[in-house]
């Protein structure tokens, strides 16, 4: 085997070589030979970089770091490898990976041979990669956002509230803290349909996702529960306050110059309202929202749009009282 290697001719190896070659000078690292890759891939003969230190070639920013290698590669005996960024004789900046190692070339001689790999492709490649995959990020996000929003009311849907509510529920359990559900139903909103059209419900609904996002606070869950029920997730709000909460977006609704508002049996658009907090009304998040649940129907029972408290809580207000 050595035998073969003895017989190579390193003239030959050192020319036909795909990456890049030069040989510097040991001390001064000026450019003793470089390779015929050497012209095709940068555009340097023999003729135009004979004697120039090789860190000439490098990008200015890079020069420190190539003379630094070269250094180093005078002491050590295997080569090492580093990034680097050459100006081609066109004037080009071409991404090389370089390697360095110094070698005996005669009775004693050292020269350090300096090899270099041509990556712009490689680079090209990363930086491809690198958009799509922050294109893939932006789109995920978007996608999570969807996933969460109702898309006719832009509010958070049922399945975040769901997930939002049983996470809640468990801190607030860990920590004994209160939260309050308040829960809505549209007044006579099958009415309003066959009077004015679905597409005019659709509108209502829009425009009374807009009047609720405005009274609600930006810690309280705004989400569509399904058709024409909604409910807020007041955090670290106790039974009381969130009854004023209720109240007023109950008077926010009524308020609202809704069209066709005049034509329900009313004579507005309104809603019935119920409230629940923990743990006054529920040990479980499913409790506490039966329990509002439950306050709206009697809220439809006592006569549409109005608050309820659930009847747990209402007892507890009354024993204190
Ligand atoms: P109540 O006062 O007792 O709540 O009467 P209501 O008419 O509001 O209640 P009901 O449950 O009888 O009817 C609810 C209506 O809501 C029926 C359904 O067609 C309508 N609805 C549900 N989702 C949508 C929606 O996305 N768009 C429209 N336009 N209508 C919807
Ligand atoms: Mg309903
Ligand atoms: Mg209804």
């Amino acid at each position: 085997m050595h035998d073969y290697l003895e017989k190579a001719k390193y003239k030959d190896l050192f020319l036909k070589l795909l990456d890049v070659g030069f040989l510097v000078d040991v001390e001064s690292n000026v450019i003793l030979a470089v390779n015929d890759s050497c012209e095709r891939v940068l555009g340097f003969t023999l003729q135009k970089v004979l004697g120039r230190p090789i860190g000439d070639l490098a990008e200015p920013s890079y020069r420190d770091e190539l003379v630094q290698g070269l250094r180093i590669a005078r002491r050590r005996y295997y080569p090492r490898e580093w990034e680097t960024r050459l100006i081609a004789a066109d004037g080009r900046v071409v991404p090389i990976r370089m390697t360095a190692c110094a070698m005996e070339i005669g009775e004693g001689e050292k020269v350090i041979q300096v090899l270099g790999r041509d990556i712009t492709q490689e680079r090209l490649d990363q930086d491809r990669i690198s958009q799509f995959i922050l294109q893939l990020s932006s789109a995920n996000t978007k996608l999570e956002a969807l996933s969460t929003t109702d898309e006719m009311t832009q509010l958070k849907n049922f399945r975040f509230f769901k997930n939002t509510l049983e996470a809640e529920h468990e801190r607030c359990q860990r920590y004994e803290r209160p939260y309050s559900l308040i829960f809505f139903d549209l007044d006579h909103f099958k009415h309003y349909n066959d009077r004015n059209g679905h597409p005019a419900g659709d509108e209502l609904l829009r425009g009374l996702s807009d009047v609720l996002m405005n009274q609600c606070r930006s810690t309280d869950i705004l989400a569509r529960y399904g058709g024409e029920e909604f409910v807020v997730l007041a955090t670290e709000t106790e039974l009381a306050e969130a009854v004023i909460l209720a109240e007023r977006l109950r008077e926010a609704i009524d308020k609202q110059p809704f069209a066709f508002a005049e034509f329900q049996p009313l004579g507005k658009v309104s809603a019935s309202i119920g409230v629940a907090a923990y743990p006054g009304d529920g040990l479980t998040a499913a409790e506490v929202l039966e329990a509002a649940d439950q306050a709206v129907y009697q809220s439809k029972a006592n006569g549409r749009n109005r608050v309820t408290v659930a009847r747990n809580s209402a007892q507890v207000k009354i024993a204190k009282t």
